[in-house]
């Protein structure tokens, strides 16, 4: 962003939150986000309530897309993202108060993000991002918060479910390496099942959470791998039982030449557990990021 644009958000007492501004100008909340992909760029976000005169605010973008102030605008339902062109024709401040004044003009009031309240409106914070939210959608969300807060992080609990889920995860996996195939799909219901698992006994899904599945999922591999190996054992030796493999295992793992003969299929193995798993593990990294957002405190504009 330059340091222009900066002296401006500064001047109409916008308030800085990682790399976005935001402030209000006559009633209108604004969003200024430092494009991190351009130096001469800076994207203007509006969470705007349905109006019928929205087409004159259309217009007024066209106008200024044309005249080179901004280089391209969108829409995604009540969401208007602007690009302004900081080399452009005009200040960054000129250009706010043309939409404030223009969004005044057609009666065209800003909207809770969460919600279709107009009233009462202030940005909320975690540090790193902000969010536009009506008075009762705060309340609701730092509500939650205080629950997820209170309630017992149950790792242990968490734990033991998300294993005993692994393992039946696991079944699949040992399933499908019983007919000779090794599947990512196998992975992919390890992971489910521990995840499943971990959540039915009420474990906080946090980076300890995640760290506590990821276990679940590498030693339910291993039981699987051991399985596969089990089945294998019972195919070659005639009279063979668990007793006879489990007797037979230290053996087994002592010789050199068996485990150079397992490390191939092992590591396939656990090239499959990665690609089948990684899906499943980042949607929960995301869901445990979430979780951290509703650590946030209200933006003082005035
Ligand atoms: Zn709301």
């Amino acid at each position: 962003m330059k340091q222009e644009s900066i002296s401006a958000l500064e001047t109409l007492k916008f308030k800085q939150t990682g790399i976005t501004w935001v402030g209000k100008i006559q009633g209108i909340m604004f969003q200024v986000v430092d494009k991190q992909d351009s130096e001469t760029e800076l994207s203007i976000v509006l969470s705007l309530a349905p109006n019928e005169n929205k087409s004159r605010l259309f217009q007024e973008l066209d106008k200024a897309q044309t005249s080179t102030e901004i280089t391209a605008y969108s829409f995604d339902s009540d969401v208007v993202t602007v690009t302004f062109n900081e080399s452009g024709t005009t200040s960054l401040e000129n250009f706010l108060g043309k939409i404030a004044e223009l969004l005044d003009e057609v009666q065209i009031k800003c909207r809770c993000s969460q919600c279709s309240n107009t009233e009462n409106l202030a940005f909320y914070s975690n540090g790193s991002g902000s969010l536009l939210l009506c008075g009762e959608c705060a309340a609701k969300i730092q509500q939650k918060n205080q629950e997820e807060l209170k309630a017992p992080a149950n790792y242990v609990p968490g734990f033991v479910g998300s294993l005993i889920g692994a393992l039946v995860g696991s079944a699949v996996w040992v399933l499908l390496g019983a007919l000779g195939f090794i599947a990512s799909i196998g992975a992919a219901a390890i992971s489910f099942c521990a995840f499943k698992g971990y959540s039915m006994m009420k474990g906080r899904l946090d980076k300890t959470g995640i760290v506590l599945n990821i276990i679940s999922i590498v030693l339910a591999f291993l039981f699987a791998q051991y399985a596969v190996l089990f089945v294998e054992f019972m195919k070659e030796v005639k009279d063979g039982s668990l007793s006879l493999f489990l007797a037979y295992t230290p053996v087994l793992f002592k010789d050199p030449e068996f485990i150079k003969s397992m490390l191939p299929d092992f590591a396939f193995g656990l090239l499959f557990a990665f690609l089948g798993s990684s899906a499943t593990i980042r949607e929960n990294i995301r869901k445990a990021r979430q979780v951290e957002v509703f650590h946030m405190e209200k933006v003082n504009l005035d």
